[in-house]
């Protein structure tokens, strides 16, 4: 409990930090909040469409981009230092065009067309791409250049996708909004010009055979979820890596929401709003009654409230407080009679929430009413369903990690399939309230790098238009969290990637930000998982050493193979080539000093490298789980070892 104590200390400064998720239509992000939540739903941030969210997207018509790598990389770049010698378009090298792009609208469209003058220059080793009217010209969002072609080609762009696309001797780039034009670009960029933006440190043009765009080229992608959040730190407090991410929450404050194409805002804090909307201070574990008139119409005129005070906002959370496994809402008579006769608690929060929905929806017209199913109030209500200006949002905090959620053979996860199938059936404005990372212990290995894919998946299976994954957003990361970030945004733009190419983007990564020895870290990565896979299930509160038992990848115990584990980061480290490289690698060995600490010999020591490499690296979160070092609190050291 030690450690989720502190997490929530870290998690009420942060709610300082405001979050609202962006969309194609004007909104600025409104950075009301107040405390912090008991100890799971920290706080997401969320999206929500200007077109209905019941209008699924569909998938390109054409052919889709091939984004993914195929297989891992072997070298950065040529012995030229050029990584592209050779590009055309429509059979024109590159050289002859020149560059158009949209005039006025969202800062996002212009930022995204220099950035592709920028790249195109790093990638061709020079070129300048001037912008000018030409016979070949690469046309970047709405212009006078439009054709009855691209016309209809952004006609059929959905949410915050893209076109691109040849015509005359032109490329288009070009979204249904601004925000949709700069994943376009930066699309272009990965699929074509080879930029990877693999974290905010560390952009890449790797090196590529010719390429050639082929004069039809014709695609459309259309993002499946509508909304995307991947709650990772370097995702979530940098906005310039979000857009290059194509995660389309508003992290940064400091940034117009107008600048990114407009935006969607919580008018408000965005979860865990019930006590707060009494006018109350928040309190865990604790719910109010919702069959209680009173109650209702105090909860109903601060809806009200924070939605005038927050005219561009189109989400109101109206969302149970946080609470422990086994506490339940109201039991007084009428709460119980509604939840009896629905088979769930659900019945009178969802009653409750369908009655706010109703009363607001023709003086807040596009607003959202969002609540949690979360914990008690899980499972669906047999009868009553919610209101089409509703959103549900699904918690998994009770899974299994090391399971796919769509393994019945899990018993952890059965359950939850069982409720997500029934939301499925009866919501179309359901969210997911994911976990990706071990909420207990930030230090320690998350053995789930193997049912990301499958996940992702499951939620595009069932009815799911929106994805918030809770991660690790203290501080940096000592963890793997900028190769979580990058992809769980890849995953969620593009849910219908291959496994395998998702194990390639992983193995792209790792070559990359680690540098030649990345194959070690694979190694451990996979030992790891065998590890935890000794256990029965693994859970986001589970401690260190119960995820990550003292055994080999065989499950014998064995309490030095942290040190072989180890090894093979102080291997990577030594075949690192650059600086950057080296210290990505010391920062994330983190978990295995913290590992090592935990059982067999030198533990002492393995704590103060810990302590070091925090130190250095401004992970800020050690405080907290491990004493510091000072005369005065190396008596707590020694009791801890
Ligand atoms: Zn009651
Ligand atoms: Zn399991």
């Amino acid at each position: 409990m030690k450690f989720t104590r502190v997490a929530l200390l870290l998690l009420s400064a942060l709610l300082l930090l405001s979050v609202a998720l962006v969309s194609c239509n004007d909104s600025t992000p409104d950075p009301e909040v107040t405390d912090a939540p008991l100890d799971t739903p920290t706080e997401p941030s969320t999206d929500v469409p200007t077109e209905a969210p019941t209008d699924v997207p569909t998938e390109a018509p054409t052919e889709a981009p091939t984004e993914a790598p195929t297989e891992a990389p072997t070298e950065a770049e040529t012995d030229d230092g050029i990584p592209l010698n050779e590009l055309t378009i429509g059979g024109v090298d590159i050289k002859e065009y020149t560059l158009v792009v949209q005039d006025g609208g969202a800062a996002c469209v212009r930022n995204s067309a220099d950035e592709l003058v920028e790249f195109i220059e790093k990638a061709t080793g020079g070129f300048r791409i001037p912008e000018k009217a030409s016979e070949h010209e690469i046309v970047i969002g709405v212009t006078d250049r439009d054709t009855d072609k691209v016309t209809a080609a952004r006609a059929e762009v959905k949410l915050d996708g893209y076109t691109l696309l040849m015509d005359g001797g032109r490329l288009y780039i070009t979204g249904s909004c601004d925000r949709g034009t700069m994943y376009g670009v930066y699309c272009f960029l990965e699929d074509y010009i080879g930029v990877r933006f693999f974290a905010k440190d560390t952009t890449v043009v790797i090196d590529q055979d010719a390429v050639a765009i082929p004069a039809d080229v014709h695609t459309i992608h259309n993002p499946y979820f509508e909304m995307r959040d991947t709650y990772w730190y370097d995702m979530r407090y940098d906005q310039t890596f979000a857009n290059h991410a194509k995660d389309n929450s508003f992290y940064d404050s400091s940034t117009p929401v107008s600048d990114i194409g407009g935006g969607i805002g919580y008018a408000g804090r965005f979860v865990h709003t019930i006590n707060l909307l009494q006018d109350l201070p928040y309190q865990g574990n604790v719910q109010p009654c919702l069959t209680d008139e009173n109650i209702y119409q105090l909860v109903l005129s601060n809806v009200r409230k924070w939605l005038d005070a927050n005219p561009e906002a189109t989400i109101i959370s109206v969302s149970q407080n946080d609470s422990d496994p086994g506490k339940l809402g109201c039991q007084c008579a009428n709460c119980k009679a509604i939840d009896d006769a629905e088979g769930s608690p659900m019945g009178s929060l969802l009653t409750f929430i369908n009655r706010i929905a109703n009363d607001i929806k023709d003086d807040y017209p596009g607003v959202y009413v969002d609540t949690l199913a979360y914990r008690y109030t899980r499972k669906p209500p047999k009868t009553i369903r919610p209101a089409d200006n509703v959103i549900i949002r699904l918690c998994s905090i009770e899974c299994c990690f090391t399971h796919p959620l769509a393994d019945e053979s899990c018993l952890k996860n059965k359950s939850f399939k069982k409720d997500i199938e029934a939301w499925a059936e009866i919501c179309d404005n359901l969210y997911i309230w994911d976990y990706t990372y071990n909420a207990e212990t930030y230090f320690t290995f998350f053995p789930n790098f193997d049912v990301l894919w499958d996940n992702v998946n499951f939620y595009k299976d069932h009815n799911v238009t929106g994805v918030f994954l809770e991660g690790q957003q203290v501080s940096v990361s000592g963890e793997f969290g900028e190769l979580r970030s990058y992809l769980l945004a890849k995953l969620l733009w593009d849910p219908d990637m291959t496994e395998e190419e998702y194990y390639a983007y992983m193995d792209e990564f790792l070559m990359y930000y680690y540098g030649a020895g990345w194959e070690k870290i694979k190694t451990y990565m996979t030992d790891m998982t065998k590890i935890a896979m000794t256990n029965p299930h693994v859970g986001i509160f589970d401690k260190g050493e119960k995820m990550i038992p003292f055994v080999d990848p065989e499950g014998n115990r064995d309490l030095n193979y942290s040190r072989d584990l180890l090894d093979l980061w102080l291997e990577a480290y030594e075949l690192a080539e650059t600086e950057e490289q080296k210290a990505h690698v010391e920062k994330s060995s983190i978990q295995a000093y913290y590992y090592c600490h935990l059982k067999g010999k030198s533990r002492k020591e393995h704590l103060k490298k810990v302590y070091e490499l925090c130190e250095k690296y401004g992970i800020e979160y050690y405080k907290y789980v491990i004493p510091m070092p000072d005369s005065s609190q190396n008596e707590n050291l020694d009791s801890l070892l």
